[in-house]
């Protein structure tokens, strides 16, 4: 990659400054594919905070129009932006925010056909969803393509982050055995809590582009709001997994 403009060395400056990004570290963000499903609660600080640091590409995968009763929660959206696609609406704001980062959008619901298809193109892929479907089938076929999958979720207060590298650590269905489940129940938060959980998810997709620090890896980290509590959670990886059991470290 050549070097950094002007215009990013003082764009970039308050993160070049540190020890471990650096030059070198800007642009291998710069280089980095992030993949991010979902651009509500947790979506928008995941994507508003990697965009600003300069990952090179994002993707966007969000089904949903725009609604009032988001933005109180949904942060890279706007009163100009209810009706229209989730995704046209948070591409704006990002490609506003950073020209660096190239934006691709997916308008549909990520499910057994298309899965593959579109995580095969990025390096890291970000669980923003609020449904377990969704994340069974994105851990399967990350599993398979030996994508990094950091999941994050949220319930009540409560929410948690935990990062899964195929063959190395415990995979989402090691924690949670699949059941079916098409219960979609409302629940109630407050904006700032995916914001809590969001921006530790793009912490994680950071120190893994850069290879820096400790990643959560077979770890849960619980947050509780009310309580202004972390808790870390110890994973073991299901050696029967029916999803990750047969997958190695090495890469393909
Ligand atoms: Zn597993």
């Amino acid at each position: 990659m050549q070097q950094l403009s002007e215009e990013q060395l003082k764009r970039y400056r308050r993160q070049l400054i540190l020890k471990d990004i650096g030059e070198e570290g800007q642009k291998k963000l710069l280089e980095t594919k992030v993949l991010i499903i979902g651009t509500g609660g947790l979506g928008s600080p995941v994507s508003l905070y990697l965009a600003a640091a300069g990952i090179g590409k994002l993707g966007l995968v969000d089904c949903d129009c725009v609604d009032l009763s988001n933005l109180q929660r949904q942060i890279i959206h706007n009163i100009d932006t209810v009706g229209i696609p989730k995704v046209d609406s948070a591409k704006t704001v990002l490609s506003r925010l950073n020209k660096d980062v190239c934006v691709e959008i997916y308008n549909c619901l990520i499910d057994e056909e298309n899965a593959e298809s579109i995580i095969r193109h990025y390096d890291i892929i970000v669980n923003a969803v609020d449904n377990s479907l969704t994340r069974y089938i994105v851990n399967k076929v990350c599993c398979k393509l030996k994508r990094p999958l950091v999941e994050g979720a949220i319930f009540n207060f409560e929410g948690y982050v935990t990062t899964i590298i195929p063959g190395e650590t415990a995979c989402y269905e090691c924690i949670y055995e699949y059941e079916e489940n098409d219960e979609k129940l409302e629940i109630g938060v407050i904006g700032a809590l995916p914001g809590v959980i969001g921006s530790l998810q793009a912490m994680e997709v950071i120190k893994y582009s850069l290879n820096i620090g400790k990643l959560l890896k077979n770890e849960l980290l619980y947050y509780n709001a009310l309580n202004a509590s972390f808790k870390r959670v110890k994973l073991e990886r299901n050696v029967e997994c029916k999803v990750c059991g047969t997958v190695s470290c090495k890469k393909n």
